[in-house]
């Protein structure tokens, strides 16, 4: 026993020294989520930056040193949507499609990482490209049985007591229509202490006068509360890069913070099978992260980020069946605006041009997609444009289809679809698909992240990087 005994001190002391270099103490967490961006989505974004753009640092979420990647799926279905899989991200749990913060029956509650931070004493941000009542967001402070009770999730936003919330804005402020006993989201809010402000100007104000919560909403949204894709986003419209260094001005403070940063409506562009703009959104979500960057290159001893999707939307490839092994990214650099604006543009035009010619019709899509001008169009895509124009304009309603998050019509539809293929894009769904998603990380505890991961074991780790597990 006598000489056992020193070898059990020196292992103990062992094991302890062992504890202490694995203990990870990441102060600063940035959890970045582009919703529905699967690894083509940022391959694509990459080969426009270089090839088109002459970006040299391109999608600079590629070069983090971790590089991993994570399954998907929903406890009742395969293919994920947003509430399962931000839940997925939040809590740890997997639960049933459309559910948000509640198990699989929806009989208890889930609790995010985000009121984990909180009660731990850091101060939390919940920012969006989409409104804030949407579901990777919802999913960070919300319990509801439907993703779409929006209502109901933007009063629990107000009951989280989170620091800031930044996004387009809220989709039901004012309840359900024809409900007029709920009072406004706006007068709840005032209880509660949040202040709310549409300008960047309004958020310093509130800063300088103490550590309000505050929702900033973007003074000029796009249709569904959100922020303007960044193919359409004009100089004065706001970013996801600008919310983000907003957000780390707000609740940058000693004891340190958690931010959730979602680029939205990369989801959106591919529901839309839109190749053009889900490339400029991976880029505006890549500034974003860059300015999570610039924070951890000076604190890289107590920063964490982490980037990821909460599944892929499209089945998007590079490379399609007409144009085989050809690929031409530079093609899309014509494409001037969103399909959801192109389709704005054709109903104005067709409201403001009754009797335009198929003609008229090709030089309007040559000036915003370079549609039969600097992309020549074969006979036979020309007749499927002028079987377009005759539908559009032989209907009372310009043929208009409403489609997941936007409205087109057969001109836009058809216009986009001869760009992407051309351009040698190819999608396989307007909706999700089942295919793993891409994990990026740097900072503390990077090295909890790989091998692959489930969706699940993203919180858990991040938590565990902040020495909260
Ligand atoms: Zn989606």
């Amino acid at each position: 026993m006598r000489t056992k005994y020193p070898i059990f001190l020196y292992l103990l002391a062992l094991l302890l020294v062992g504890c202490e270099t694995t203990k990870h103490q990441a102060k600063y967490v940035f959890l970045f989520i582009g919703d529905g961006m699967g690894v083509s989505h940022v391959t694509a974004a990459q080969l426009y930056a270089d090839s088109v753009l002459n970006d040299t640092a391109g999608i600079t979420f590629t070069k983090f040193p971790v590089v991993s990647s994570s399954t998907t799926y929903a406890a009742n279905r395969f293919i994920t949507c947003s509430a399962v899989a931000g839940t997925a991200l939040s809590t740890g749990y997997k639960t049933s499609i459309n559910t948000i913060g509640l198990n699989t029956s929806r009989t208890d509650t889930l609790y995010s990482i985000a009121k984990k931070f909180k009660d731990s004493g850091r101060k939390v941000a919940i920012l969006t490209s989409v409104s804030i009542d949407h579901a990777t967001p919802a999913a960070f402070y919300a319990h509801v049985k439907s993703r779409n009770e929006y209502y109901q999730i933007a009063r629990q936003m107000l009951k989280s007591g989170y620091d800031f919330f930044a996004s387009g804005g809220l989709l039901q402020p004012y309840g359900l229509k024809g409900d007029t006993l709920s009072p406004s989201i706006f007068d709840l809010g005032k209880a509660y202490g949040y202040e709310f402000t549409s300008t960047f100007s309004g958020v310093d104000s509130l800063v300088k006068l103490g550590t309000k919560p505050i929702v900033y909403s973007s003074p000029n949204p796009a249709p569904g509360s959100s922020l303007n894709y960044e193919i359409d986003r004009t100089t004065e419209g706001v970013s996801l890069a600008d919310i983000t260094r907003k957000a780390i001005e707000v609740v940058n403070n000693p004891n340190g913070f958690f931010i959730m940063v979602e680029g939205g409506k990369i989801d959106w562009a591919a529901h839309d099978n839109d190749a053009a703009t889900v490339i400029h959104d991976v880029i505006a979500f890549s500034r974003a992260v860059d300015v999570a960057v610039e924070f951890y290159r000076k604190n890289p001893s107590q920063t964490l980020i982490l980037v990821t999707a909460d599944h892929e939307t499209g089945g998007f490839s590079i490379g399609n069946r007409s144009n085989k092994y050809d690929v031409h990214p530079a093609l899309l650099q014509f494409q001037k605006v969103s399909k959801e604006q192109l389709h704005q543009i054709v109903h104005e035009f067709r409201t403001s041009n009754p009797r335009a010619t198929f003609n008229d019709l090709l030089s309007l899509l040559n000036q915003y997609t370079g549609l039969s001008g600097s992309i020549q169009l074969t006979d036979s895509e020309k007749e499927v444009l002028r079987k377009a124009y005759l539908n559009v304009y032989g209907s009372n309603n310009n043929a208009e289809e409403v489609t997941t998050y936007s409205k087109t019509d057969p001109i836009s539809e058809y216009a986009i679809q001869i760009v992407n293929q051309k351009a040698g894009f190819g999608w396989t769904t307007g909706s999700h698909t089942g295919q793993p998603v891409p994990v990026y990380v740097i900072g503390v505890g990077q090295e909890l992240f790989a091998p692959m991961l489930d969706n699940t074991d993203i919180p858990k780790k991040l938590l565990e990087a902040s020495g909260l597990k």
